[in-house]
């Protein structure tokens, strides 16, 4: 799952307005932005093999510290206390760390078993919606439409956030629909970078949606 995830995002930030955009992001995205430092320092592992699953070309072998359930919390509930501001800590790190877990949830309705619980444990989890493309679509796209609605009816400027919303749909659908990525190396380095895009861009669109309030 991808957009899902960043809806899920949006929503948050509707919630909580004093949440920043960019901050929601990188919470929900948190499993993803940790996997391509551990899959380049060698410690988890990826293929892209077209067919795994419907859905997507790439099969997660190993990834037990960024995507078990149990380092997902202890991450989220770090970067929450670290990222949230000084007056709402309480609040907004709880928030943040809810975002990260609802990460692993949504990659365990998505994926095909693969999600441990603890790192070092043989059983993996995953109910395997990406066996179906029209059930992932369906399911990711209202997520996504979901969250990005609630995020605009709060919004003073809507144009920032419907052109990122548009940017993402995009981008998501070219992945979905496009050829395998041409190496491992490739989405390792297209991951890494994505995180920071996305903490930028999200809070820059947040500027313009709070402008003139
Ligand atoms: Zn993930």
């Amino acid at each position: 799952m991808f957009i899902g995830h960043l809806g899920v995002a949006f929503g948050a930030r509707a919630a909580e307005p004093r949440l920043r955009l960019g901050t929601a992001f990188v919470a929900a995205q948190l499993p993803d932005a940790i996997w391509p430092v551990l899959v380049l320092a060698g410690v988890e592992r990826f293929a892209i093999a077209p067919g795994d699953t419907v859905v997507t070309p790439l099969r997660f072998e190993h990834y037990p510290w960024s995507h078990s359930l149990s380092m997902v919390v202890v991450a989220g509930l770090a970067f929450g206390l670290a990222a949230a501001e000084r007056r709402s800590r309480l609040r907004q790190g709880l928030l943040l760390a809810a975002l990260a877990a609802s990460h692993f949830v949504l990659d365990w309705i998505t994926h095909r078993p693969d999600l441990p619980l603890v790192p070092g444990a043989e059983a993996v989890y995953g109910l395997g919606l990406w066996n179906s493309l029209w059930a992932t679509l369906v399911v990711e796209l209202a997520l996504f439409a979901a969250g990005v609605a609630c995020y605009l009816r709060g919004a003073a400027r809507r144009g920032p956030a419907l052109a990122l919303a548009a940017t993402l749909l995009v981008v998501h659908l070219g992945n979905l629909f496009g050829p395998p990525p041409p190496s491992t190396t490739a989405v390792t380095f297209s991951a890494l970078l994505l995180i920071p895009l996305l903490w930028w861009w999200g809070n820059r669109v947040d500027r313009a949606a709070r402008a003139g309030r």
